[in-house]
């Protein structure tokens, strides 16, 4: 597990004091996809808010991919599994980034980038649809306003209380950024935790399963990219936010068989 990012206690404390003017949210609800229920104090706005910056950043930041075949293909893939997850409010982008790192994100609202190291790393579409669904996973499943909530929670030692907060989080949105899961732009990343991998590994397997690409793309491309770093004697980009282990593997060989 990586460290906890150091928030800005000044920021902090300002962002909640704001929030306190809102109308207070449910802080604890049931998920849906999941049937779990969740501590969420994050307005939805806000997620899009931050979620929008951050997705304007990594733009700035890096290329995008110059391969109008490839961009059509993730894009195909990714519209393909979003539609069978039942997800189809949302606003999607499928955007294949020109970087060798070995890695994907996605982003509250429905914006998914791949870095071409990982698509060259995939051996089939199949597999490119199971990182894919474990992505989209990750959205139905509420992960990030789940993992932003508890930041919050924790730094702010606010107890199970109501709380919304301002869109504004000032000097706070590098690290709430972080808590998306889009870290690597700012060097901080918070690696999902165990419960969320294995959540997103089951949504993610019947999204794809459902959108007619095989599953055991699933095993093979986790158990490669284990394999690969273990020989390289450190974990690729994707690992580090989305950590694997033997028991996380064994419950994804029972999901596609
Ligand atoms: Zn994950």
């Amino acid at each position: 597990m990586g460290s906890l990012p150091i928030l800005h206690r000044r920021a902090l404390i300002g962002a909640l004091a704001a929030g306190a003017a809102l109308a207070p949210l449910q802080a604890c609800s049931e998920n849906p996809a999941t049937g779990r229920r969740q501590f969420v104090i994050v307005s939805d706005e806000m997620l899009a808010n931050l979620a929008a910056q951050t997705w304007a950043q990594v733009r700035a930041q890096t290329p995008v991919a110059d391969d109008a075949r490839l961009q059509a293909r993730l894009r195909g893939i990714g519209a393909r599994v979003a539609e069978r997850a039942g997800l189809t409010g949302l606003d999607w982008e499928f955007v294949a980034f020109d970087s060798a790192e070995i890695n994907a994100f996605v982003l509250p609202g429905g914006k998914v980038g791949f870095f071409r190291g990982l698509i060259d790393f995939a051996a089939s579409d199949d597999e490119i649809a199971a990182v894919m669904g474990h992505e989209i996973g990750h959205v139905a499943a509420r992960h990030a306003a789940e993992r932003v909530s508890q930041q919050l929670a924790v730094q702010a030692g606010v107890q199970a209380a109501a709380l919304a907060l301002s869109e504004d989080l000032g000097d706070f949105a590098d690290e709430a950024a972080a808590a998306l899961g889009a870290g690597l732009t700012y060097g901080v990343i918070l690696p999902y935790s165990r419960r969320h991998e294995l959540e997103a590994d089951r949504l993610g397997v019947d999204y794809m399963k459902a959108a007619g690409y095989a599953p055991g793309g699933a095993v093979s491309f986790w158990r490669r990219m284990l394999a690969t770093s273990e020989t390289r004697g450190a974990p690729l980009a994707w690992l580090s936010t989305h950590p694997a282990h033997e028991e996380r593997l064994a419950a994804l060989e029972a999901l596609a068989a």
